[in-house]
């Protein structure tokens, strides 16, 4: 671990970051893939001269990052979302999205540079991907869901009420509260050199916290109170000698010009698709990049109906579809937009229509199956297996995931219930993964009991 000697003034605080499992390319490509995303997903203001304005501080502020902390490849990028909460993230490498709301909480405009700064600091430190380097897995990445599931906060519907269900706590949102501390500190020091007062800084995360009301914006959840935040950033500030004015003088007309357009969409009102502009619902961008936990090896016991047992993997939670069905999926592995659910790893379980002839019943539910999935083939031959100690059917199957846009494998197993109605179990996981998944399906199929009558 390389200690970072801060250039400029001695009396400031040396922050060293931490190990990291991946390559400043590798954050470049997250963030790249991320920040498309969010450009699809959010609302963005689209207006010139803001966007402009913004650009002019956030590059002032970007050549102030200490020469240790530069990285070739990152590139910043700065784009105004139109949403009136108080919000503002950016994605390893760079891009970072600022809510309208976030310039409009600001009395000035070094306010609401350092909350720019603050964001440009945990970019040069790295610490999504440092965080993710922490983790057990050194695969799990939060996905593009969770990311836009962290800007639209804790709103009910969409991808959002799910991601919260099923526990998503998207590593790329989330900081520890020594990562924030480090976070105000560098951007403490960016903003001196640009000519910004660091306190200014402190004045706007106050500003924030006061505006929260209940459970406070979705702002500090991604970045948590380090303890002592203001007086912590006031006292860096002390040290650090403010170079010169980086006032631009021209806060006060974007403000104006703010005024005057039509009010921002709310996060509800984005994650119910309501907001003005061409989104793809989210998860069904066909581009997404989802990275989850391998499945459990241990197996934990649920009871997807009244008359359902089964066990699957401890690391999958429960997730109801809009079908009615029951789906087991690791975090980050489940979407919902626009009524539309998708999932790219997991089991789903649903009763069908039958006739009571189990091959005929099958071979209609893969039809209809086909219906919503246009991609759906045949993956080999259909086989007799045991189903919940009954005489069933596998079928492999594989599709294209609507979320992925890439091959996925997909296992249905049937058998009939004593009423004449199909009980289907769905096991999907992506093509390259299959082998893994395979696996795990077995073991869940293996472990299902039906107490029906
Ligand atoms: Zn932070």
């Amino acid at each position: 671990m390389a200690a970072l000697a801060l250039s400029a003034p001695s009396a400031q605080t040396t922050i060293t970051p931490d190990p990291n499992k991946y390559t400043p390319a590798q954050d470049v490509q997250i963030g790249r893939e991320a920040a498309d995303e969010a450009r699809r997903q959010l609302p963005m203001l689209d207006d010139d001269r803001v966007d402009e304005y913004v650009e002019d501080v956030g590059e002032e502020l970007v050549e102030a990052i200490p020469a240790e902390l530069r990285h070739a490849g990152f590139r910043y990028t700065f784009d105004v979302v139109n949403m009136r909460e108080i919000n503002a993230f950016a994605l390893p490498g760079g891009p970072m999205f600022l809510n309208r709301g976030m310039i409009e909480a600001a009395t000035t405009e070094a306010e609401m540079a350092g909350v720019m700064a603050h964001e440009i600091a945990h970019v040069a430190l790295r610490h999504g991907t440092a965080q993710a380097s922490k983790a057990h897995t050194p695969a799990v990445l939060g996905t593009i869901g969770q990311i836009i599931g962290g800007v639209l906060g804790g709103t009910v519907g969409g991808v959002v009420g799910l991601g919260s269900q099923i526990g998503a706590t998207a590593w790329i949102t989330k900081y520890t509260r020594e990562y924030e501390r480090q976070a105000d500190l560098l951007g403490a020091q960016i903003m001196a050199r640009v000519g910004y007062d660091p306190r200014a800084m402190a004045s706007m995360f106050q500003t924030i916290e006061q505006q929260g009301g209940r459970g406070g914006p979705e702002w500090l959840s991604s970045h948590p109170n380090p303890g002592n935040r203001a007086a912590a950033i006031n006292q860096e500030a002390a040290m650090l000698r403010v170079q010169g004015n980086a006032n631009t003088g021209q806060f006060a007309s974007v403000r104006q010009r703010l005024a005057g357009m039509p009010s921002a969409s709310t996060a509800e009102q984005v994650a119910r698709g309501q907001a003005r502009g061409d989104r793809r619902p989210a998860g069904t961008g066909g581009r997404a990049v989802v990275r989850v936990d391998p499945p459990a090896r241990q197996l934990r016991p649920h009871r997807p109906a009244s008359f359902l047992r089964v066990s699957v993997p401890a690391n999958w939670d429960a997730v109801s579809s809009d079908d009615g069905g029951v789906t087991y999926a690791p975090e980050g592995a489940f979407f919902e937009a626009d009524g539309r659910t998708a999932f790219t790893h997991g089991v789903q379980f649903g009763v069908a229509q039958g006739s009571g002839n189990l091959q005929r019943d099958t071979q209609q539910l893969v039809q209809s199956l086909a219906r919503s999935n246009p991609d759906l083939r045949s993956g080999g031959s259909i086989r007799r297996d045991t189903v919940g100690g009954r005489q069933g059917l596998t079928a492999p199957l594989s599709n294209v995931s609507d979320v992925t846009g890439q091959r996925e494998y997909v296992a249905l197993s049937t058998t009939r219930l004593r009423d004449g109605s199909l009980l289907y179990m769905v096991g999907v996981a992506p093509q390259s993964e299959a082998g893994t998944y395979e696996t795990a399906f077995r073991r869940v199929r293996q472990s299902l009991q039906i107490a029906d009558r």
